[in-house]
């Protein structure tokens, strides 16, 4: 069982869309490749730094912020 994340599988659309408000990249990726990527199962949370290729990523004080922009609240 997941604990109440989604997952890529779950993703509501066809393409996914990526932006990180730290560093100003953003990207969009078809959905069926991530999951051929990542499987379908891939916890969403964990997605958006795997793809971005963020100078930020492997800071942890100061994290990379990618997020999905379609989840966005
Ligand atoms: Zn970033």
């Amino acid at each position: 069982m997941r604990n109440g994340s989604l997952a890529l599988g779950d993703y509501p659309g066809d393409v996914v869309h990526i932006s990180c408000k730290r560093c100003g990249r953003s990207g969009s990726y078809r959905l069926d490749g991530l999951i051929a990527r990542f499987g379908a199962d891939d916890a969403l949370p964990d997605v958006p730094l795997e793809l971005a290729s963020c100078e930020r990523r492997a800071d942890f004080s100061r994290p990379c912020g990618a997020r999905f922009t379609d989840l966005a609240r």
